[in-house]
């Protein structure tokens, strides 16, 4: 951070990352726009995880706010930036915390120690609303919140858990920034002024799922657990179509099912903000939440198989939803900018905008 508190303003340093690192051939993890590998400080001898990014202009936009995401606790941190030149080629290296402690639910999968609880699944949830509130008060929608992006420092218990890659983070903008339009129709509901609600409740949906899953160990969106995912299943997503099914779920408090219904409402304008899933009982007062045992790690072992597909449908229906709520700013502005639509707005004639995102 400078002296005016502004981390944007850090840029990358050119010197080579040798001088400060050792590099490791040991590979940490493969993800789509690079890989990441284990190194060294020369300094303190600390291990950190180093990301290698081709540099370009989504690179340096990822890096820019993951690194200014980078004051939470329960976001990964970034420890150094460098831009250096390989064989001809510009990459971006991101130092980063090492997370020795592994995915949020192979940790849970793998639990030896009695059965995962209610309170424990409402303790995991506050600290990942913790992030998604630091992103989305710095007006950053981080769009990608899916269960291999949260992962544990260390594999014991003095583990914290953290949120990363920001290669789909998006900057927001409120109401009072740029993208305001020149004027105000009062006629207009509020949330059809604010593009930036729908790029926030994309993780407000995922933390719906994520919560979801915390609690009985399958995905919402989900023809039978245990068989393949059915063609209508993206149906079934755009028109909210899921239960809270028996015996996983008899015992789970009825103010969980209904904040889970909160955060997957389908109409992104409807659904909660994440001050409000913050203030939710279920999770302001966590440590009261019932200590009821819940059937989440048993039902994770058994579908060990087909996770990898949950988490291929989770990807894809975060892209979709990107997609979508991308093309609802595109048409806001466009309408906003419309004298026609305008006149028919004062008229009195229903506006599509809401109804698109739908
Ligand atoms: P991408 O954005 O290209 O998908 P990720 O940032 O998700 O890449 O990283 C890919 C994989 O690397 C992760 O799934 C994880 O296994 C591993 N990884 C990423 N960051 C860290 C880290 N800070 N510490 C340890 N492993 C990491």
């Amino acid at each position: 951070m400078n002296e005016l508190g502004i981390k944007s303003l850090r840029s990358p340093k050119a010197t080579p990352i040798t001088d400060d690192y050792e590099i490791s051939n040991t590979v940490l993890g493969l993800g789509i726009n690079g890989k990441v590998l284990e190194c060294y400080s020369k300094k303190t001898r600390e291990k950190h995880a180093l990301k290698v990014l081709h540099d370009c202009t989504k690179a340096r936009r990822e890096v820019d706010l993951h690194w200014r995401a980078s004051g939470c606790r329960h976001i990964v941190n970034i420890i150094d930036v460098y831009e250096n030149t390989y064989s001809g080629n510009k990459c971006l290296l991101v130092v980063m915390e090492c997370m020795e402690g592994g995915e949020l639910f192979q940790r849970i999968q793998d639990r030896q120690d009695g059965a995962f609880t209610e309170r424990e699944a409402a303790q995991i949830m506050r600290e990942i609303c913790l992030a998604v509130k630091y992103l989305h008060d710095m007006n950053i929608a981080h769009r990608d919140l899916k269960p291999e992006n949260l992962l544990y420092t260390k594999p014991d218990e003095t583990g914290i858990l953290k949120l990363t890659d920001f290669g789909f983070a998006k900057e927001t903008f409120s109401k009072d920034t740029l993208q305001t339009p020149c004027y105000t129709p009062y006629y207009v509901a509020p949330e059809v002024l604010g593009p930036e609600k729908y790029d926030k409740s994309c993780d407000i949906w995922s933390l719906g799922v994520i919560m979801y899953i915390l609690l009985c160990g399958f995905p919402p969106f989900y023809s039978n657990h245990g068989l393949a995912i059915s063609p209508g299943m993206k149906k079934r997503i755009r028109t909210g179509q899921y239960d809270f099914p028996d015996p996983e779920w008899k015992n789970v408090a009825q103010d969980a099912k209904e904040l889970i219904r909160g955060m997957l409402c389908i109409d992104p304008t409807q659904r909660l903000t994440i001050e409000q899933v913050m203030r939710n009982k279920w999770i302001a007062q966590y440590t009261e939440v019932p200590q009821t045992p819940l059937h989440t790690g048993r039902m994770l072992r058994e579908a060990e198989d087909i996770w990898p597909e949950v988490q291929e449908e989770m990807t894809r229906s975060l892209a979709t939803m990107r997609v979508d709520y991308d093309q609802v700013h595109i048409k806001n502005l466009d309408n906003t900018n419309n004298p026609l639509l305008n006149k028919r707005r004062k008229r009195g004639v229903p506006d599509a905008i809401a109804t698109a995102a739908q």
